[in-house]
């Protein structure tokens, strides 16, 4: 990743001329690698998602490295593993103490010091803090407009779905404030009128592209829609029009908001100087039946460290710089940070990054420098460490464990009644004829071949090396919890939280 630095490949690819390119980063959330129609969904409706996989590069082997929204959210911004950061173990909550440390350097803060305008739009989840400390403005971003976690971590009896018909179903989180909606670090709704929101962070992504262009400077803009996790919701336009029930009419608002994006760039006139890149946190939600998303042929989903938790639809598109096409190579979450360092000039992070550069694969300059990708649990310990290793076309579970996440399916091995089990040897597959993970190479019934025993040896090498190499950074979500960190809109008021609503007068 090192070896050729940022000022020599942009002069290599003729970007220094042209100036760094914009950034507009769009980040679902608890998307299956099966759901997009581009990916061979049948019935779902995603047209400019489509398009902007027709345009681009669709990479077929995109991996996070843990499937939960805040350990995979930490790994896109910073480029490291979770278990270095402290994002473990689990999610972190609204009252928790403990955030994405401060001194981590995210992609907003590396970019905003090459002269970005950064904003963010959308689902934070890496933390508030005392007096919002770890809130995107204090990590880098100019800009933000969200919520600072998942929206269902408060209350849904307080949100409001669309139609009335269509009403949120369960009952999420109960006991906590309503999910407040942030202007940088002020409250304007305490909940938001969830069929409003996507137009409006579609709007502030507006307002940033072109302020950025007025002050001729490229934009960084971090789209993190709360579609498609649940609890489903969408606009007038979209409830009840999808033809895949509320989650596909959650997913259709999503992709009518990257369409409205790509018009936005395109009326700009920044279409050839701006870099999309789309995928999503984590695997399908299965535990919410109709109501979460498809993991396609993979194996299990969200919380799990099979394919189907781990492996995500991912896109980059930028008009006139990336050849339209599909890559079967290698490629992480992890891996954007320090290609988009090597893409802008913007200067690299004096940490031990896990990511590597993709700018060659991008480009069509070369290949992905990934050969390996490990997986972790959300629930880490160093003891155990590495779950699963693939390197090339093998992978291996040293550990596995079910996920309530992934309950429902008809395999059992995906469900919370699946417990923690270590595989000695590994359990062993061949993703290129068996990315559902459903034979195991060492399983019995056929004679295991030499070039078998040369990948589990790797893979037994690699997962050692790892766990030697990766010290974990002090738990941040294992800091415990303080009711009073939890955001309200009426500071001060009783009897908390229930006081905390401040919901918006819409029509
Ligand atoms: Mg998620």
């Amino acid at each position: 990743m090192r070896a050729l630095g940022p000022l020599a490949l942009a002069l290599a690819t003729g970007l220094a001329a042209a100036g760094p390119p914009n950034i507009l980063l769009i980040l679902a959330d608890d998307l299956g690698y099966g759901d997009l129609g581009s990916y061979g969904h049948p019935s779902s409706s995603t047209p400019n998602l489509d398009q902007l996989a027709a345009g681009g590069l669709r990479f077929t082997d995109f991996y996070v490295p843990v499937s939960l929204c805040t350990p995979s959210r930490a790994a896109l911004l910073t480029g490291r593993l979770p278990v270095r950061t402290g994002m473990y173990p689990g999610v972190l909550e609204p009252m928790s103490k403990g955030g994405l440390p401060l001194e981590e350097v995210t992609l907003a803060e590396v970019l905003a010091a090459r002269g970005y305008l950064t904003g963010m739009a959308g689902k934070w989840h890496l933390g508030v803090g005392p007096a919002g400390s770890f809130l995107p403005p204090h990590q880098g971003f100019h800009r933000f407009l969200g919520i600072p976690y998942s929206h269902d971590q408060g209350p849904c009896q307080n949100l409001t779905c669309f139609p009335p018909a269509t009403r949120c179903a369960g009952l999420c989180d109960q006991g906590l404030v309503p999910v407040p909606l942030l202007a940088n670090l002020s409250v304007q709704a305490q909940p938001p009128w969830l069929p409003g929101l996507e137009a409006r962070y579609v709007a502030f992504a507006r307002d940033l592209m072109t302020d950025a262009k007025q002050q001729g400077r490229p934009f960084f803009l971090y789209y993190a829609s709360h579609h498609t996790h649940y609890p489903q919701f969408g606009g007038q336009s979209f409830a009840g029009h999808s033809g895949r029930g509320p989650f596909g009419d959650a997913l259709m608002e999503l992709d009518a908001a990257v369409g409205a994006l790509m018009v936005a760039v395109e009326d700009l006139g920044l279409l050839r100087d701006t870099l999309v890149i789309f995928t999503a946190d984590n695997g399908p939600e299965t535990m919410r039946m109709t109501h979460g998303g498809c993991s396609g042929l993979l194996r299990c989903g969200k919380g799990t460290t099979y394919e189907g938790g781990v492996r995500e639809p991912a896109v980059a598109f930028w008009h006139g710089h990336i050849t339209p096409g599909v890559t079967h190579e290698l490629a992480s979450s992890l891996d954007v940070l320090p290609t988009l360092v090597a893409l802008t000039g913007a200067p690299l992070p004096n940490t031990t990054l896990d990511g590597l550069n993709l700018s060659p694969l991008l480009l069509g300059t070369g290949k992905s420098p990934r050969k390996s990708m490990a997986f972790y649990s959300p629930y880490p310990d160093e003891v155990r460490g590495v779950f699963a290793v693939r390197s090339g076309k093998y992978k291996a579970h040293f550990f596995t464990q079910g996920s309530a996440h992934s309950d429902t399916t008809a395999d059992a091995m995906c469900h919370a009644s699946s417990m923690l089990t270590a595989h000695e040897p590994p359990l062993l597959f061949d993703l290129s004829v068996d990315p559902g993970e459903n034979y195991d190479l060492l399983g019995g019934g056929t004679k295991v071949s030499e070039e078998v025993l040369q990948a589990l040896k790797k893979l037994q090498l690699l997962k050692a090396q790892l766990d030697s190499a990766v010290t974990f950074g002090p738990s941040q979500i294992g800091q415990g919890q303080d009711p009073t960190l939890e955001i309200c809109c009426r500071v001060g008021c009783r009897p908390r939280p229930d006081c905390c609503l401040c919901p918006e007068l819409h029509t």
